[in-house]
C-alpha cells in the first residue's frame, strides 16, 4: 500500500514539472490583468458633477467627498476613499452614470503604513472669488445670449 502511493505522488509530482507554468514571479513579472478586474480607483474630475450617488452607494461609507458651487454648477473639492474598508463590490462604479469612477487595472496598492492607505483622488484648493465672479459673469453672459436669440426668433416668427 505505502509503495504504490509513493509511485502515485512522484507521477504527479513528475507530471506538473513538464507542463507550462501558471505562476510568475511578481514583482519582476507581472500578468495581464482581465479589463473587468477590480483593482486601483481612478477618477474623471472633469466628469464628475460632484452628485455624491457613489458615496450613497456604498455599504461601507469608504467614500469621503467635499463640494462646493461655481456658479450654478456643483465642483468636487475633495473625494477620498477610505480603501481599508472597501469591498471591491463596484457598487460605487455602478452607481455613476457619469462614468466619472472607474476601477483600473492597477494592483500595487500595499502600504507600510496604515494612513497610506488611503486614497486621494481629487483634492484640490476652493475657487477664488475672482474664479466664482468669472463663472456667474460667464453663465450671465450665456443666459442674456439664449435669451436675445429667442426674442430674436420670437420676432422672425410674428413677421412671418
Ligand atoms: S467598491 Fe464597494 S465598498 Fe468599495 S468604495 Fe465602492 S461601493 Fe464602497
Ligand atoms: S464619481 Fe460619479 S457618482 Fe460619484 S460624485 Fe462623481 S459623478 Fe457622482
Amino acid at each position: 500500500m505505502f509503495g504504490k502511493g509513493l509511485i502515485k505522488g512522484l507521477e504527479i509530482t513528475w507530471g506538473w514539472l513538464f507542463r507550462k507554468k501558471v505562476t510568475v514571479e511578481y514583482p519582476d513579472k507581472k500578468i495581464v490583468m482581465s479589463p473587468r478586474y477590480h483593482g486601483r480607483f481612478e477618477l474623471d474630475q472633469d466628469k464628475c458633477i460632484a452628485c455624491g450617488l457613489c458615496a450613497n452607494a456604498c455599504p461601507n461609507k469608504v467614500i469621503q467627498l467635499e463640494k462646493t458651487k461655481l456658479g450654478k454648477k456643483q465642483i468636487l473639492l475633495k473625494y477620498v476613499m477610505r480603501i481599508e474598508y472597501c469591498l471591491f463590490c463596484g457598487y460605487c462604479v455602478e452607481a455613476c452614470n457619469k462614468d466619472a469612477l472607474k476601477f483600473s487595472s492597477v494592483i500595487d496598492m500595499n502600504q507600510y503604513f496604515r494612513d497610506k492607505v488611503r486614497l486621494t483622488l481629487v483634492d484640490r484648493p476652493a475657487p477664488t472669488p475672482e474664479e466664482i465672479a468669472a463663472a456667474e459673469a460667464e453663465e450671465a453672459a450665456k443666459a442674456a445670449a439664449a435669451q436675445a436669440a429667442a426674442a430674436k426668433a420670437k420676432a422672425k416668427g410674428e413677421e412671418g
